[in-house]
């Protein structure tokens, strides 16, 4: 055993129900997580396997960092091939909760999960013991049920991870849950469900080996009390306060004396000051609800929380006891889209307890409703789309007079969460033509292309990015070309939060500026709204928030946080430590790990998953197949041109320039975006040069 790492994967092959243990030290170059998703999807899943066939494959994995202790270690990735986007490439998902340091210390690296089950089944991995066990009883319920009735058979400390009714009917849309509320999208429950897997449920007991704990908790300390601020990092606190030089109204560091958990047991708790260097009192500074929807949802929200190991504590749980009345899961807790998307469906809300509370009652019952149906949002894809073909009275002319009949506009008109919930029992289940909503952007646009006219897939009120179906994910309006550059590397929305979170850590410009010029040279960061022609600073900038964004969905680090650009103290002029994940890597593995040394395992990742995106989509023009952006960016705020103050538009001369650049800096064929068989051999990838160039596909 090699410290970080437990050096073994499991095997588990539900077609002959039998599983075994391998080495997984062939796979460390690759981290862990998400590159040894992609490179054991490389291995195993040949080009052209569809993902509901028995051939396509779940690697479930973590990685050296998963369980350390480090401040927000405890995440998983999921990889498997997509359901939803034009080719169905291979796509990774990230997971919060429990279910990642778990595996830890069952022992495992990695899962592979292959074949499929003749009957409904789940997995449980009891530390070394592992079983498939049969799941007919929760087959049919929802992530939730069948996550309480297996941990009532198995023992309440295992720690589940369920598709709902939305991944047993192969929606394209939908995700796998784990521990109530955290979510693996891009499809993940259909692709359990096309296995007629349920869950895979996990015990572990064992420890993670590192070779310097003494030196992780001094990181731990040095980290929390110097370098992180909240979610988002955000280093500045919403609010004036005496003990900050700045603020930023738009901080998620919320908490402040005076803003209250009003239904925490016990009593409201006043959330009070947290300022740097206090690191028991970590856990006040994200306040997301108040965030989201401000005062209405103070009175219901019990606590913050979150995954394991992290002191930000993102996701609100709040409990609206008058949901449960109506047959909803009345508590739920989240962080992101689903927080605030679903409510938009509605033109209008019913009111609760309180004068303008209905939005937020509307949001919470939508939450809950797609957590216990395992329906994913696409970040924000699906309500958008939902939205789009009501307000463009669209469904009038796809649906059958009855089903439109049948939907129910009495709530609609009553802004009641009723008419969301229906909508998403109908998608779940996939009933009527409205199921075909929940195939995702692409498809949507392509079984309805005639009546749409090109309008739907490139409307700015939708946020596709990509004409092969994924949305935006801080796209132009992060530092432009910067944030626009990082959504085209995956196959899916991007999910890079380095950018954003140096974009919104709510420190003066001028003084962000500083910091970042001097990583990434003059002209790397825009004014707001302010944007100048693409430069090579922006290209080294977009690299590193893909680069650092890989590493940590391998390593595994939370980047909804991380890396720590910026830091909230003053004695440090805000300037964060990128060297952090490296120092880590070395307490862990008692291997001498510099920054350029981590950077180059993440970009090896990054150069794989390039290769594979040419394999599967058999041309390595990826500038014009795979990059190409939908128009709105290009089109939108009418009245501005790109470069003037006060837009965000942008110019396609100069985004060609951007993937030049960019290209340029990944040591991709500048034309075509393709890896080059020098830069895939630097990163030791012979093997996949000689395929890309056996079937034509280098450049
Ligand atoms: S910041 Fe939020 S998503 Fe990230 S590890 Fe912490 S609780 Fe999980």
């Amino acid at each position: 055993m090699a410290n970080g790492w437990n050096g073994k994967l499991l095997r588990v092959n539900l077609t002959n129900g039998t599983s075994s243990v391998e080495d997984s030290s062939k796979y460390f170059e690759y981290i862990g997580g998400t590159g040894f998703g992609d490179r054991i999807m490389y291995e195993e899943v040949p080009v052209g396997t569809m993902p509901f066939d028995e051939a396509n494959k779940i690697v479930v994995a973590v990685g050296p960092n998963t369980g350390s202790s480090a401040p927000c270690s405890g995440r998983t990735t999921f990889t498997s091939l997509s359901t939803y986007t034009k080719g169905n490439m291979v796509v990774n998902s990230h997971m919060g909760g429990e279910l990642a340091v778990m595996l830890k210390y069952a022992g495992y690296d990695a899962v592979i999960v292959e074949g499929k089950a003749a009957e409904p089944v789940y997995i449980k991995i009891n530390n070394d013991e592992v079983s498939i066990e049969s799941a007919a009883e929760m087959w049919g319920k929802s992530t939730r049920e069948a996550s309480v009735m297996i941990q009532k058979k198995e023992g309440r400390g295992f720690t589940v991870v369920a598709c709902g009714q939305a991944g047993e009917n192969l929606v394209n849309l939908s995700c796998v849950i784990n521990a109530a509320n955290h979510s693996a999208g891009a499809g993940m429950g259909a692709i359990f469900g096309s296995k007629n897997l349920k869950a895979i449920a996990v015990y572990g007991t064992g420890a993670v080996h590192v070779a310097d704990p003494k030196k992780i908790l001094d990181l731990n300390n040095y980290v929390m009390k110097e370098l992180m601020g909240s979610n988002n990092n955000h280093v500045v606190p919403s609010t004036e306060r005496p003990w900050a030089e700045y603020y930023d109204p738009d901080s998620r560091w919320t908490g402040r004396p005076g803003l209250t958990w009003g239904a925490a047991e016990g009593g409201p708790v006043d959330t009070g000051d947290s300022e740097p260097g206090k690191i028991n009192k970590f856990g006040y500074r994200c306040q997301k609800a108040f965030k989201d929807f401000g005062p209405a949802s103070e009175k219901y929200t019990v606590k913050m929380t979150g995954c394991t190991s992290c002191p930000v504590r993102c996701s609100a749980t709040v409990y609206l006891p008058k949901l449960e009345e109506e047959g909803y899961v009345a508590a739920v807790s989240n962080t992101c889209m689903p927080n605030f998307m679903w409510s938009k469906i509605l033109n209008n809300y019913k009111d609760y307890e309180d004068e303008g509370d209905g939005r937020f009652y509307c949001n919470v019952a939508a939450l809950s409703t797609a957590d216990d149906l395992g329906l994913w949002d696409n970040y924000g894809e699906l309500p958008n789309t939902i939205t789009y073909f009501l307000k463009h009275d669209l469904l009038k002319e796809i649906l059958p007079k009855e089903e439109y009949d049948s939907l129910l506009w009495d709530k609609y008109e009553a802004g009641d969460a009723a008419f969301i919930k229906d909508i998403m029992v109908r998608i779940a289940t996939k009933q009527g033509e409205l199921a075909h909503l929940g195939e995702g952007a692409y498809n949507v646009n392509e079984r309805y292309k005639k009546l749409l006219g090109g309008k739907y897939l490139n409307a700015l009120e939708m946020s596709v990015w990509s004409p092969l179906g994924w949305s935006k994910h801080h796209g132009n309006e992060c530092d432009a070309q910067v944030g626009a550059l990082t959504n085209l590397f995956f196959n899916r929305d991007c999910m890079c939060h380095t950018i954003v979170n140096a974009w919104g850590a709510g420190l003066p410009y001028e003084v962000k500026k500083e910091i970042l010029e001097k990583r990434f040279g003059e002209g790397c960061l825009d004014k707001p709204k302010n944007y100048t022609p693409m430069n090579v600073a922006k290209a080294k900038f977009a690299k590193f928030g893909v680069v650092r964004q890989t590493l940590h969905d391998s390593f595994t680090l939370c980047n909804w946080v991380w890396p720590m650009t910026f830091s909230p103290c003053k004695e440090r002029n805000y300037e964060g430590d990128l060297s952090v994940e490296a120092q880590y890597m070395t307490a862990i593995t008692g291997e001498e790990w510099t920054e350029e040394k981590l950077d180059f395992a993440a970009e090896r990742v990054l150069q794989l998953q390039r290769a594979m995106s040419v394999l599967w989509m058999g041309t390595n023009d990826m500038r014009h197949e795979h990059d190409a952006m939908t128009d709105w960016p290009f089109d939108m705020e009418p009245d501005f041109k790109p470069f003037e103050e006060g837009t965000i538009k942008m110019d396609r001369k100069d985004m060609e320039l951007a993937y030049t650049m960019l290209y340029k800096e990944m040591g991709w064929d500048e034309k075509l975006g393709c890896p080059t068989r020098e830069t895939l051999e630097k990163f030791g990838l012979n093997d996949v040069a000689d395929k890309l160039a056996s079937l034509n596909l280098l450049p």
